[in-house]
């Protein structure tokens, strides 16, 4: 299939958000597969599982060739014969080989990314070998002549009936769509084929090096029919599947299964070790071979940024929790290994081509990163892929502008200026633009975009600025673009809260962006320069902390200025001392001040909560704002999928519209369900995604930043 074009790509991503079938299956998964994963994790210590899982992984990848070399010797002594293929072509022609010098015409096959990578399929069949997927929902894509939409659950996206429809067409008679008696309809079509096969493949979960067996962990027993029916069994397996033994597999098993499909153990868990008796004909010798490829994982592992990426266990969380492979399934969230891992891997494993505009269909909401079983910082990884494609491609004139209005404060907050002073004038009841620039399309009218405040928070400094006699904190605060520009009532509301509570602020002209923006449109050089200004200018005011009201803001200063900025070891010290100081609103209130109810007592409201996603897990706060709430004498209704993204993404929004669209109107749905007044978040770009929603579609909820909401204070 050729790469595709942007335009494409987006068109068949607007096709995936009408498939209503696909939509509902989707959700009803992802809200499943969220309870499911707690309750089979409940009472156990997931972060140190997951701990576990990075450390061992990492140390097995660093040894990659020694383990190779350990695995073989072991093998080839239990009369296995080892090969290494460096690429997908050649792994292939070597598993080609085994079956034309074996006489195999016809293979079955056990469910295998490894081989979805290298094409095996089409490559076998295109020489005449007959190869049939065994594992019932490969079996099913197989027949349609396409590739799976989960790493885990391959048929996710088809419903009953359409596998009825197409098992009629393979059996010649109509079929009921009872999910029962299709299973019978597959065992009865397969059952032929396992007896009839001269030749088994699977991949391998686990491929340990001090016995040289392999383990394969599956749901159906497929593969262990695969593996002891045919004459021949061939396992084509990753180089990252190699562990030093049997104890580093047994850690990930804990993990697996439970963060794969919410089961506490997979159904089987077979290890192999050795060519054993022929099942079918007795006394007849085994031949196994284990085919191991390295497609560039050897290259990989060297790689100071996307190392970890090998530390995958394949277990599919990552797709799971995505709000976008929730939106459009895995055909269009990924080429092969599809979720947030499919995104990085599609770079390394299939190219440039492919994944040009996969990586830029991700919202850095962190969903990805908080469940996976590795622990790989995959937004991370994403934008690290970006970057480099942008890099390597040429840097688009949009992107080279926004690098050069970033790193040129005068110049950006001159621009702003110049375009507020040019916008049609908006009144305090509607600051809106009322019509949107002719550079966004018909698509983008899902929300109301607001109009550029009157005046910058900056040039209302001077006013605001509060002397405190005798202050009990003093902090620097951060205002972002968002606050400083559009919603200046977030930051005055602020610092009169912040005046009552005798804190002195200060707020340092000097800094700017953060820079999250341009490291979204992979413009890393720039990202890194404004992460320097803004560190300059924070350490001039000697505050005890730096405060912002931006989740993504404080998300991206207190954990992506150190990965920017750590290779300069003359800033290490001064980075782990600005990290430390940096944090959201709602923590220094509640956690450093500890206000107590008296202080922010509010006439009460009924309030629901939108947990940003850079709050929530790019920090780690969950606590410190509902209690805040709740102290302030609010009543507060939690809405469903609380912490699930409110679809803004910063420039996300503007690429895919669609999808944020989507996502915003479910958010929305949710926060009306609970019949709240108030819906209060911590982040200017939530309010502007969730305002500009609820302006549209009319709804009577008012979006408020919690600063907004405290500051209203009963005196
Ligand atoms: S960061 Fe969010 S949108 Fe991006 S891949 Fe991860 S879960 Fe999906
Ligand atoms: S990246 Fe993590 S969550 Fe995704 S499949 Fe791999 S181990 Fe699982």
């Amino acid at each position: 299939m050729p790469p595709k074009d942007l335009k494409t790509y987006r068109r068949e991503v607007a096709g995936a958000l009408s498939d209503r079938f696909l939509r509902r299956a989707m959700d009803n998964f992802a809200v499943t597969y969220r309870s499911g994963r707690d309750r089979v994790f409940a009472g156990m210590d997931v972060e140190t599982l997951v701990q576990d899982i990075a450390r061992l992984k990492s140390l097995a990848i660093g040894q990659i060739d020694s383990l190779l070399e350990q695995f073989k010797a072991n093998a080839e002594r239990a009369g296995v014969q080892v090969h290494l293929a460096s690429t997908a072509q050649e792994a292939n022609a070597i598993i080609h080989a085994i079956a034309r010098d074996n006489d195999a015409r016809r293979v079955v096959k056990s469910k295998s990314m490894t081989a979805e990578e290298t094409g095996l399929n089409r490559y076998l069949e295109d020489r005449g070998i007959e190869v049939t997927e065994t594992d019932l929902g490969e079996w099913i894509v197989q027949l349609r002549r396409e590739g799976p939409s989960h790493m885990v659950m391959p048929a996710i996206h088809l419903s009953r009936h359409q596998v009825a429809g197409l098992f009629g067409q393979v059996t010649g008679k109509a079929q009921n769509a009872d999910i029962e008696a299709l299973v019978k309809v597959a065992r009865r079509e397969l059952r032929q084929k396992f007896f009839d096969a001269d030749m088994g493949i699977t991949g391998a979960n686990f491929a340990l090096a001090d016995t040289g067996a392999i383990g394969l962990v599956t749901n159906e027993g497929n593969a262990r029919l695969v593996t002891s029916l045919p004459a021949v069994h061939v396992a084509l397996v990753g180089l990252e599947k190699l562990v030093p033994s049997l104890d580093e597999a047994l850690r990930i098993l804990r993990v697996l299964p439970r963060n794969a499909t919410g089961q506490a153990i997979s159904s089987y868990v077979t290890w192999i070790t050795g060519a054993t008796e022929c099942t079918v004909s007795p006394g007849g010798r085994k031949r196994m071979h284990v085919v191991f490829l390295d497609n560039g994982r050897r290259d990989l592992a060297q790689d100071p940024i996307f190392s970890p990426v090998l530390r995958c266990v394949r277990c599919g969380a990552c797709a799971n929790v995505c709000p976008i492979y929730r939106m459009v399934g895995g055909h269009r969230f990924g080429h092969i290994y599809i979720g947030a891992v499919g995104l990085i891997l599609t770079y390394f494993f299939h190219g440039r081509d492919r994944a040009r505009h996969l990586v830029q269909n991700c919202l850095n909401c962190g969903a990805c990163r908080s469940v996976c079983a590795a622990g790989i910082d995959l937004p991370h990884l994403i934008q690290e892929v970006h970057a480099r494609i942008t890099d390597e491609e040429g840097h688009p004139l949009k992107g080279l502008l926004l690098s050069h209005m970033l790193t040129h404060r005068r110049v950006f907050h001159g621009l702003l200026k110049t375009a507020r002073a040019l916008q049609p004038p908006a009144t305090e009841a509607t600051p809106y633009l009322r019509h949107l620039p002719h550079i966004f399309s018909e698509e983008h009218r899902f929300r109301a975009l607001p109009a550029l405040a009157q005046r910058a928070f900056r040039d209302q400094w001077p006013e605001i600025r509060r002397r405190t006699r005798s202050p009990r904190a003093h902090v620097a605060l951060f205002a972002g673009c968002l606050q400083d520009f559009v919603y200046p009532k977030h930051l005055t509301a602020a610092c009169d809260l912040l005046a009552r509570l005798e804190v002195a602020v200060s707020f340092p002209m000097d800094q700017s962006c953060c820079g999250l923006p341009a490291l979204m449109m992979g413009e890393t050089r720039s990202a890194r320069q404004v992460a320097r200004m803004n560190l300059e200018a924070m350490a001039a005011t000697g505050a005890d902390h730096v405060v912002t009201l931006c989740a993504s803001c404080a998300s991206h200063l207190k954990n992506t200025y150190p990965a920017l900025l750590g290779s300069n070891p003359a800033l290490s010290a001064q980075l782990a001392a600005f990290a430390e100081r940096v944090v959201p609103f709602s923590v220094y209130l509640n956690d450093i001040l500890g206000v107590t109810a008296a202080e922010i007592r509010s006439p009460a409201t009924s309030v629901t909560w939108h947990a940003p996603c850079h709050l929530c897990r790019g920090l780690g706060v969950r606590r410190a704002p509902l209690e805040l709430i709740r102290k302030a004498g609010h009543r507060l209704l939690r809405a469903a999928e609380e912490e699930t993204c409110c679809g803004f993404g910063g420039t996300y929004s503007s690429r895919f519209p669609r999808i944020s669209a989507e996502i915003l109107s479910r958010k929305l749905d949710d926060a009306i369900k609970t019949h709240a007044r108030v819906l209060v978040t911590e982040c200017p770009g939530c309010i502007l995604q969730l305002r500009g929603g609820v302006v549209k579609r009319k709804d009577h909820l008012l979006i408020r930043h919690l600063a907004e909401l405290l500051a209203d204070v009963k005196r």
